[in-house]
């Protein structure tokens, strides 16, 4: 197997591990709060307000059976609402009932059924340039990945460790769950068969060469450049490809620029984060 491992910055992937657990718990900010103790009548409308609320988010997040996330309308995109342009990052949470609809690629690796069949004609025709692309990771199951995660959060808690800091050391280690575009069978990491390590020299080889320069033709973008990493809160990583459908990868791609700003969704604060591995 390869190595996956890769080391993350605790503070941010606290702050992510945060992000999670109000992802989880389903919590809503209540807008408009006004200081003292509210009334029985505000408590009851406050109520009702986030029942409205949340109702409206639902409708957001599935629509015609297509998961569609709010973060895919923002200012100037309200017209990019499809599952390719779904934003997963440590800001952006994939929903914890999103189900991708999985279709076969090779070698057991699946993919969500937008992207298996250009994945699989990207890597038929690297191969027949003459190369030898290998996908090392593809859609991974969100159970397993929390299992995984609550896992090592016990064994730290187990040792000594308080709930926090248990989450904080795993988050080291472990992706949390929902922050990864794998969960969604969006992405796959490919790599040289020759050379299986996932760092910065897997740049360096004539196969991941070919799949940079040619990935947007097929409806895909090197989702971590190096230059983006401010934005995206992950490392570069010259390995994982994601799907986004050919026009928006051809400018994304073309343009230099990355998903978040190809959305127009550049989270206020992520400049300030520290960076973050994005990998298991
Ligand atoms: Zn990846």
């Amino acid at each position: 197997m390869i190595d996956h491992e890769k080391k993350k910055n605790g503070a941010g992937a606290l702050l992510a591990a945060g992000i999670l657990a109000a992802a989880i718990a389903g919590a809503l900010i209540p807008a408009g709060m006004t200081g003292g103790a509210p009334s029985a009548a505000e408590n009851t409308e406050q109520a009702a307000a986030e029942n409205e609320r949340d109702s409206t988010l639902g409708e957001r997040i599935k629509k015609d059976g297509e998961y569609i996330s709010d973060v895919l309308e923002p200012a100037g995109r309200e017209g990019y609402t499809s599952k390719e342009l779904l934003l997963i990052n440590p800001w952006h949470l994939l929903p914890e009932d999103y189900e991708a609809e999985l279709e076969d690629v090779e070698y057991g690796h699946r993919m969500d059924a937008c992207a298996a069949e250009h994945l699989r004609d990207m890597l038929a025709d690297c191969r027949e340039a003459g190369y030898s692309p290998l996908i090392c990771s593809s859609y991974r199951d969100r159970s397993k990945q929390e299992v995984l995660f609550q896992s090592d959060v016990r064994k730290f808690m187990y040792r000594g460790y308080s709930e926090e800091e248990a989450v904080r050391e795993t988050a080291q280690n472990v992706a949390v769950p929902g922050s990864s575009e794998h969960e969604a069978g969006l992405a796959a990491d490919i790599v040289y068969v020759g050379h299986q390590v996932l760092d910065e020299s897997q740049e360096q080889n004539d196969t991941q060469q070919w799949l940079m320069e040619h990935c947007m033709e097929y409806g895909f973008i090197l989702r971590y450049p190096r230059d983006k990493q401010d934005i995206t809160g992950i490392t570069y990583e010259p390995w994982h490809y994601r799907y986004v459908g050919e026009d928006a990868a051809r400018e994304i791609m073309s343009r230099g620029i990355c998903l978040e700003e190809y959305l127009g969704v550049i989270d206020k604060d992520s400049p300030a984060l520290p960076l973050q591995a994005e990998e298991d």
